[in-house]
């Protein structure tokens, strides 16, 4: 236990100073450093964190030692002031502040104007000669204390305020009269009596012991829990209490009181940006009963104060090398700074701001690349609502913000529907129950998708993100009603063709058509703007162009058509890391040859499927390798269970009933001939049926069982690869085969493989520099790694799997109870979200070094989920891993990530070293 648990700051000095936030809090730690700085900051004291601790353990009681250095600090305070609390004459008011290390904007309490009571009240009138002042500072007193350490509602004070303002038939608090909140002071300690059954505290030193303990309570409110839950910040830090000397606003035209930013935290521009009231508290800025006044105004209002206030603001930026949120109180025409912490900033405003500060000398580049963070790099990408629109627009419903981006768009309830509205110029929003491969189609012309089940790595939430397209995914409020062409949100009906809007960075539902704009980045991207048109783009790329030089870690895209490719070579991708050819499998006109393959119940009539499909695979690969302008290209064989290919059972079943009860009227041939031919795919769609197709005759298991399909896209594979290489271009094709748990499995595929290469050289008469590996993603194959590596030139972890095969989660099925895992703490994090290092980590680190023992230079990356995100990016950095990769959109994300996990690494290296 600490020895020192109040630290006092005041008349220029402080015991405390910036870099002590984890006792001090963020706010107890900005008022010691401002003040040892020479900012002008009312004094007071500040309680340790270490104190709200012992609070906590002691059964809400504070030693005699803590309560006695608290005492002292107080006399002290009341010292320097040269006032009192609860003094008749000039008595000292305090506030009692709350205050963590990590900055909870709003989620705990603070008391203002402590120390009024019926004696105090008198002095405070004579002393500001202004009646009116006090009984309003009582008032105001008297309904932060009862709400906030009493628990009384906080409606049951406005009910009297509204009353009195009615019965004197006034619309406005600065109407009312000195007798009037003198009177409302008496109505209010008639209220607390009522509600709390005692009289309201005079004695300050009693007012002061509660308060300090109602902040310390409010550390563990149920806000505060969820923010520090959705924030990552640890349960066991604790509040700090900061005890000031009170300063007034609201003391006549020359007081005010204001909250900024040394620069926007919407954009980044370098501009005082706030807003102020004069002759106002500090909560009315906030609380929306006025309408504030933009900062600028200050300068006509009170031109010297809003010179020093600019002068002050700007060296904290200077000092802290960060743009400062701050808060201050003009008293009589003097200016008090209350607070100053590093402002939370959008994406755009984090890359402008941390390259603005490199442009300025104020931060390193290294300091640059980590104050942006990685996933915030999403909100460059995506349309956004227009910040001013939106608040005019009702939230009605909240889900899993899946993927990032603003979306509205008219209703559609099926993939079909959003393509044909779409082709009659419609915006579409396609709202489903959830979605399956079969719908990609409609989701590639909606603006956005909207689930009512699955989780962060549903089908939904992982298509959209790969399409950089808004989803919100699980949103449990919509109830979908199967019959009509509906869903209702809070009993709302909703149509097909009704507007509805997402925004996917907050899982936000409204139901209008919100205006959205897009991005200028994804523009330059795409090729439609100059990149000297935008300046957001500028920064963007010199902020990826220093994590380029900062980073080990490769980085490239999971992408399965050129488009794509060409979009993640935009974004700085070096090589596809997971081309799945499957996809290609379900375009329109490929879906019935694929299905003629899997219906083929001879060799003979499979391989003449094949040889259809064989120049489509080839044209794909061809521009897949084109695009990536010699780069490497990771193409994986055919993967999933066949049956995804054909159509359900249960649809069958009813066609064939349809056709059956026709039949027995006409008999025609035509309806014969069919209806065999229905009866024939109901029988192999039954023996395809798998009880676990996730586990069943899928990945190299396929390509064993029928290895003609392999052999089909080897051959296509290498055909691209020699048409290309013909024509100079620079190819390095990657054949990844998936799902492999043992070397035999591999022995055989690679045998295919190398068997179609040598063939198709041959007669191109062109060498192609390939190399055949395997996916790991099957325990068996990550235990077994110095086995597979004696045939495997790379792996590239499968984490997706691996992560279910290991957990014994379905993917699919996961998303109804992981975050009933995450919420009793079982799971720190969706482990399909954020790769889990202690289970699946360690058989990944365990892939990595006995892969590496048999064969050094075994090249190493990763393709699931997991390679975009960033804490499982670092984990990958630290293993040692070749390369990451990730959904086009993701690329950049990624290549910051890994930038940072450098950066990260030396920090502790430096640390160890100290
Ligand atoms: P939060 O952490 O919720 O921002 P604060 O402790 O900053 O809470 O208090 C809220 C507001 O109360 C401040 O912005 C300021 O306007 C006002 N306030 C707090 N302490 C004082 C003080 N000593 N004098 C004047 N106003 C104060
Ligand atoms: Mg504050
Ligand atoms: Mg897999």
């Amino acid at each position: 236990m600490a020895d020192k648990f109040v630290y006092f700051f005041g008349e220029g000095k402080a015991e405390g100073t910036g870099t002590m936030k984890e006792i001090l809090g963020g706010k107890g730690a900005g008022l010691a450093e401002m003040t040892n700085a020479g900012v002008p900051v009312p004094p007071g004291f500040t309680i340790t964190t270490e104190v709200c601790k012992y609070y906590y353990e002691n059964g809400g009681k504070l030693s005699p030692e803590i309560e006695q250095e608290i005492a002292e600090a107080l006399a002290r305070l009341e010292k320097v002031q040269g006032k009192w609390l609860g003094d008749a004459e000039d008595p000292l008011l305090i506030s009692v502040r709350s205050g963590a290390k990590f900055s909870m904007p709003g989620m705990m309490d603070s008391i203002l104007n402590l120390g009024m009571n019926d004696r105090s009240v008198v002095g405070i009138a004579r002393r500001t000669a202004n009646r009116r002042f006090a009984f309003d500072a009582y008032r105001r007193f008297i309904q932060m204390f009862g709400n906030v350490v009493l628990g009384i509602e906080k409606e049951v004070f406005e009910h009297a305020l509204s009353a009195l303002k009615e019965s004197r038939k006034v619309p406005y608090d600065t109407d009312l009269t000195a007798e009037d909140w003198e009177n409302l002071v008496g109505s209010f300690k008639g209220l607390v009596r009522k509600e709390v059954g005692t009289d309201f505290p005079q004695d300050p030193k009693i007012q002061l012991a509660l308060a300090r303990n109602a902040v310390f309570k409010s550390w563990m409110n149920p806000r505060a829990i969820t923010y520090r839950r959705l924030n990552d910040i640890p349960e066991d830090l604790g509040t700090a209490v900061t005890v000031q000397a009170m300063v007034f606003g609201n003391l006549g035209e020359t007081s005010g009181t204001g909250v900024g930013f040394t620069r926007s935290p919407a954009t980044g521009k370098k501009e005082l940006y706030g807003e102020f009231l004069m002759n106002a508290q500090g909560e009315d800025v906030v609380s929306g009963v006025r309408t504030p006044r933009p900062i600028a105004d200050l300068k006509i209002v009170l031109p010297a104060v809003y010179q020093q206030l600019v002068e002050i603001t700007q060296n904290l930026e200077n000092h802290y090398r960060d743009v400062q949120d701050f808060e201050f109180t003009i008293q009589n025409g003097k200016l008090f700074m209350l607070q100053t912490r590093n402002g939370k900033r959008t994406g755009h405003a984090a890359v402008k701001i941390a390259c603005d500060m490199v442009g300025e000398g104020l931060i390193t580049k290294e300091e640059a690349l980590l104050r942006v963070e990685p996933q915030t790099l999403d909100q460059l990408l995506h349309p956004i609502f227009d910040p001013k629109q939106r608040e005019k627009f009702k939230v009605v419903a909240k889900g899993l913000p899946a993927s990032p981006g603003a979306a509205a768009g008219q209703v559609v309830f099926t993939a079909d529907e959003a393509v044909a509205w779409v082709s009659k110029g419609k915006r579409v929003l396609l709202v489903r129950m959830e979605t399956a491969p079969d719908d990609i189609h409609g989701m590639n012309v909606a603006q956005g998708v909207l689930t009512a089940t699955g989780g962060m790595t549903s089908h939904a939430a992982v298509v959209g993100r790969q399409m950089g397209k808004p989803a919100v995914v699980g949103c449990i409020a919509l109830k979908f009603d199967s019959k009509e062409k509906l869903f209702t949100v809070n009993e709302k009906d909703i149509k097909e063709g009704d507007f509805v809007s997402i925004d996917g960075a907050t899982g936000e539902v409204m139901l209008a058509d919100v205006p959205t704009a897009p991005s200028e980045v994804l523009q330059i991207i795409a090729g439609t703007l100059e990149p000297k048109a935008s300046e957001i783009y500028q920064n963007f790329a010199k902020l990826l162009s220093w994590a380029e030089e900062t980073k080990k870690l490769g980085v490239r895209a999971n992408a399965d058509i050129p488009k794509d490719a060409k979009m993640a070579f935009a974004f700085g991708a070096q090589g596809i890391g997971l081309c799945r050819t499957e996809h290609m499998f379900f375009a329109e006109d490929r879906l019935p040859i694929v299905q003629k393959m899997i219906l083929a119940d001879n060799p003979k009539d499979r391989e003449k499927a094949l040889k259809k499909l064989l120049p489509l695979q080839r044209e794909d690969f061809y521009g897949l390798f084109k695009e990536m302008k010699g780069y490497p290209v990771t193409i994986r064989t055919l993967d999933p269970p066949l049956h995804e290919f054909l159509p359900k059972r249960e649809e069958l079943l009813v066609e064939i009933a349809k056709l059956e009860a026709k039949g027995t009227k006409g008999k025609r041939a035509g309806g014969k001939r069919k209806l065999a031919k229905l009866q024939k795919l109901l029988s192999r769609v039954e023996e395809l049926h798998e009880f676990n197709p996730m586990l069943g005759l899928r990945g190299c298991r396929l390509g064993i069982t029928y290895p003609e399909i392999t052999r089909m896209q080897a051959q296509a594979i290498f055909e691209a690869a020699s048409k290309l290489a013909k024509q100079g271009g620079k190819v390095r094709p990657e054949v990844m085969i998936p799902l492999v748990g043992h070397v035999k499995e591999l022995v055989l595929q690679k045998a295919i493989v190398d068997e179609v290469a040598e063939e198709t050289m041959a007669k191109s008469g062109v060498k192609v520099d390939y190399s055949v590996g395997t996916m790991i993603e099957v325990p068996r194959g990550a235990i077994t790694a110095d086995e597979i590596a004696k045939e495997a030139r790379f792996f590239s972890f499968g984490t997706n799997d691996l992560t279910q095969m290991t957990f014994a989660f379905s993917r699919d099925d996961a998303g109804k109870f992981i975050h009933v895992y995450v919420a009793q703490g079982i799971l720190e994090k969706d482990p399909f979200q954020t790769l889990d290092r202690a289970g699946v980590g360690t058989l990944v680190r365990m892939g990595v070094e006995k892969g590496r023992k048999t064969r050094p230079d075994l090249k190493v990356g990763i393709c699931g989920e997991h390679g975009g995100d960033p804490a499982s990016i670092e984990f990958c950095h630290q293993v040692g891993l070749d390369y990451v990769s990730c959904s086009p959109y993701r690329v950049p994300i990624a290549r910051l990530a890994a930038a940072q996990a450098v950066l990260k690494e030396k920090k502790e290296h430096r640390k160890v070293g100290d």
